[in-house]
């Protein structure tokens, strides 16, 4: 065996029991503890964990020397991931989501102070965008997934039935719970539930000590850096129908990005695809752009505005965030026929690419 083999074994060999020790004794249920904490090796020092949630995956990394308490706060992060989507998914039909959109029209419906907030926080956003973030659009996506199915667009009709039943001014949000001001309407958090399930797990973080970290759900990621000598992360904006303009990278210290857009998901109908990003104004599948990046102070605020952005389009979407405090945007759209993509932004976003 030459040295080289030699030594890569050895590092493997290291490496394998580095991982059975980390993913070993810690955290409570089985799942847990077999949940695998490995070292990116990308960084010195860190460590970090991949799971399932909100239909998409996550990674969580921590910068710090002791693994076990890598591990402690890793899986604590991650539960209070899986905390807020058990509460907002609606695909869960005991969420809380779920239980609103059941009751909402007749009753009021008890709330944890995570679905309040983000509610609140929704209607903050639908305001900001004027309308063009609204979480109570959902009528519209049940009616575009039935029409997916049918394989036909639906008709003027059934469009103006479901915009009767939206509009989060509609909503009613207590400090116990929420109901809503007309029967048949519904909420899908899906468009801010992922930033704020960042937020929430890079405080878990913070709070367990860390002075260093990344929150990946999805592809939006939030990252903090407060080393001695800060050391930029490097993410990549992720590429909208894959290979159409070179990739972009972005140096991020403390602060979010995410990115929407309609080139993971879609309804597609005879030969055409619609995103899964609909404008609650008009009820049609949004149209203008193929890929927003939004950089904010929080992820919350960066999951609603690239979901809002993707709605409102290349010139009102790049005005509406120039016009916003410490908010920088990227539009990525198809050129006509297939062509290459074009990339445009406000202005101080090159301050944050590599
Ligand atoms: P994102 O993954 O952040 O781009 O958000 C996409 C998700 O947001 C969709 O899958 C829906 O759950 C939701 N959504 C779609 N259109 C809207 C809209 N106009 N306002 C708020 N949420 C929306
Ligand atoms: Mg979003």
């Amino acid at each position: 065996m030459s040295a080289r083999i030699l030594k890569a074994a050895v590092t493997s060999g290291f490496f394998i029991l580095a991982m059975i020790f980390l993913s070993g004794i810690l955290g409570g249920d089985a799942a847990k503890q077999s949940l695998i904490v490995r070292r990116d090796n990308t960084r010195p020092n860190t460590f970090c964990v991949d799971f399932q949630t909100m239909g998409t995956d996550a990674t969580l990394k921590v910068c710090i020397s002791d693994p076990s308490r890598a591990r402690q706060m890793l899986v604590s992060a991650m539960d209070r991931i899986l905390e807020i989507e058990s509460r907002m998914s609606t695909y869960l039909p005991d969420s809380e989501s779920s239980q609103l959109n059941a009751w909402g029209g007749h009753r009021h419906v008890p709330l944890s102070q995570d679905t309040i907030y983000v509610l609140k926080q929704a209607r903050e956003i639908a305001e900001t965008t004027e309308g063009a973030f609204d979480p109570t659009y959902a009528p519209l996506r049940d009616l575009w997934r039935a029409a997916e199915m049918e394989d036909r667009l639906p008709s003027a009709e059934d469009i103006e039935n479901c915009l009767q039943r939206t509009g989060i001014s509609n909503v009613k949000v207590d400090e116990s719970g929420s109901r809503f001001k007309k029967e048949g309407m519904q909420v899908d958090l899906g468009g801010i539930a992922k930033g704020y399930a960042i937020d929430e797990a890079v405080e878990v973080l913070k709070k367990h000590g860390a002075v260093a970290g990344l929150v990946d759900i999805g592809g939006d990621i939030r990252v903090f850096e407060g080393g001695k000598i800060p050391e930029p992360w490097k993410i990549m904006v992720n590429d909208p129908r894959g290979g159409k303009h070179p990739p972009i990278y972005l140096l991020l210290r403390d602060v979010a990005v995410a990115t929407s857009g309609d080139y993971a998901r879609y309804f597609r109908i005879g030969e055409e695809r619609y995103s899964h990003i609909i404008d609650p104004r008009d009820g049609w599948p949004a149209e203008d752009a193929s890929s927003v990046t939004v950089i904010a102070p929080r992820a919350i605020l960066a999951d609603g505005l690239a979901t809002a952005i993707s709605v409102m389009g290349i010139r009102e979407g790049l005005k509406l965030a120039g016009s916003l405090e410490e908010v920088e945007c990227m539009i990525i759209s198809l050129g006509s026929a297939g062509g290459y993509a074009q990339v445009e932004q406000t202005s101080g976003f090159e301050n944050y690419t590599d």
